[in-house]
């Protein structure tokens, strides 16, 4: 079946005519209408279509690029022109966006086909989908536990294979963790590394785009494309782009792995340390040695990314006044009432306790010890991987303390706070991480964590695809 084709194996059956654009797209598009997943916000079918016919004239000329014709589904947080982008608000219910994310623009430009903008936690905020204004998605290996969040539509999208791709972001774990929830393939590459033009912003300081596919080759493939200087976002890294998918093959003698002992202490349920340390064995029998290491800090990530990361949205999400974008109450007073009412009733619960943390902490009198304090202990984080990596080449552990939960099960914020223990330091320290589909813990998927020293994304690419090649993980499908 085409949907269980990896998107190396489609783009050799789309060069060699073994099926067209049209077909492949046409096959997507007839398992969305199936889906009850609950993935996507909108699906874009008509201007799938026009697209793939586009690529297979394109293909037909010869003139093809690496990505052409090859479907693949959007975060509703990156701006597509003429096409709703919601980022999961009521805020944004109604916007069409007049311009295209340099992302989308990348991806247009290889003649991909987009599918449509998947369901995620409203503006990002999330760890398991529950935030969307649009409704929770489900898991697809079990429909009654979440997919994780806050890119749960794009997880779930690729594991029950109704898109062979799908974007994400990461501003604290949004990528691994449903990645991992899912069992598919998740990287968040480097801070810089992709342009955020266009990508609604959360906390701007954090957040980064990287691609969710079912192998590690596939995620070689698309950074390939996505990655790259934007003149348009000035964090973004003027650094050149490696051809991702030539050191995959690099064998793992003499790899140094590090396993911090502060992510195997209590708080760690049983079944995911299992299947973490059994994946850890796999590498030390390709040839790796494992050393522990300690990030004495990593305690702290919580309570420091959780003032950064409100601080930032409170001042991101200013500008949705009521009178600019997006949504604006009915019959307003005046001024007043019209910001008030726009803003009351256009977020959503989560956001509004993110803003009135965030502006709470960076008011006059609270800033230095809230906020500046939270950017010191930032560099502490930072400071504790430096140390690591002048002893090992990577470090590795859970994704996330559990797998799969019950849907509507945590109520408290606080508690699905915890679930971002293991993502969080890695936003703080800007450095690249992945999740990779490692085991089971009874029937959810769990995945691997690999963290990276800064542009190290070839390595970390190199190490989940020889992890790949070794075991099944990836290819465990929760669908036929
Ligand atoms: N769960 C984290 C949060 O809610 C991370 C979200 C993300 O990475 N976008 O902030």
């Amino acid at each position: 079946m085409m949907h269980n084709l990896t998107i190396a194996e489609q783009i050799k059956g789309l060069k060699n005519r073994e099926f067209s654009s049209l077909e492949l797209t046409q096959h997507y598009l007839n398992r969305i209408d199936d889906s009850k997943l609950n993935a996507f916000i909108s699906v874009t079918s008509e201007q799938a279509i026009t697209q793939a016919k586009m690529a297979d004239s394109i293909l037909s000329k010869g003139n093809a690029l690496s990505l052409t014709g090859i479907p693949y589904a959007h975060k509703d947080i990156f701006c597509t022109k003429g096409i709703k982008t919601s980022a999961g608000s009521k805020m944004l219910d109604s916007f069409i966006s007049p311009y295209d994310a340099t992302l989308t623009e990348k991806l247009n430009y290889q003649n991909m086909v987009m599918l449509g903008k998947t369901n995620m936690d409203e503006f990002a905020m999330g760890s398991s989908n529950e935030n969307s204004y649009y409704g929770s998605v489900k898991n697809p290996w079990d429909t009654k536990k979440v997919p994780g969040g806050s890119s749960g539509g794009s997880a779930a999208a690729v594991a029950s294979r109704i898109s062979p791709f799908a974007t994400g972001t990461d501003t604290g774990g949004s990528i691994r963790q449903p990645a991992s929830l899912c069992g598919i393939t998740g990287l968040k590459p480097t801070y810089g590394r992709i342009s955020r033009y266009g990508m609604i912003a959360y906390a701007s300081s954090l957040d980064q785009a990287g691609p969710m596919t079912r192998t590690a080759e596939d995620s070689a493939i698309i950074l390939n494309v996505m990655a790259g200087f934007d003149t348009k976002d000035s964090t973004s890294a003027n650094k050149s782009v490696p051809d991702y998918t030539q050191n995959l093959s690099k064998s793992m003698k003499g790899l140094k792995i590090g396993l911090p002992k502060e992510y195997f202490s209590e708080g760690l349920d049983k079944g995911v340390e299992k299947v973490v340390m059994k994946a850890i064995s796999d590498y030390e029998t390709m040839g790796a040695e494992v050393i522990e290491v300690s990030l004495p800090n990593s305690i702290h990530a919580i309570p420091a990314y959780y003032i950064v990361a409100p601080c930032e949205c409170s001042s991101n999400l200013s500008r949705f006044d009521g009178v600019r974008y997006g949504f604006r109450c009915d019959d307003p007073r005046d001024l007043n009432d019209l910001y008030l009412r726009s803003r009351s009733e256009g977020f959503g619960n989560e956001v509004k306790r993110r803003i009135m943390i965030g502006a709470y902490a960076l008011s006059a009198g609270y800033y230095d010890a809230y906020y500046l304090k939270a950017q010191k202990v930032r560099k502490l984080v930072s400071e504790d991987f430096k140390k690591v990596f002048k002893e090992v080449d990577v470090v590795m552990g859970p994704v996330s303390p559990s797998a799969a939960f019950d849907l509507g099960s945590v109520k408290d914020p606080v508690s699905m706070y915890l679930a971002d223990i293991y993502t969080l330091s890695v936003n703080l320290a800007g450095l690249p991480g992945m999740s990779i589909p490692a085991g089971f813990s009874g029937n959810l998927p769990v995945g691997l964590q690999l963290i990276g020293n800064h542009w190290s994304e070839e390595l970390l690419l190199n190490a989940a695809h020889q992890f790949q090649l070794k075991t099944d993980w990836h290819n465990a499908s929760p669908v036929d």
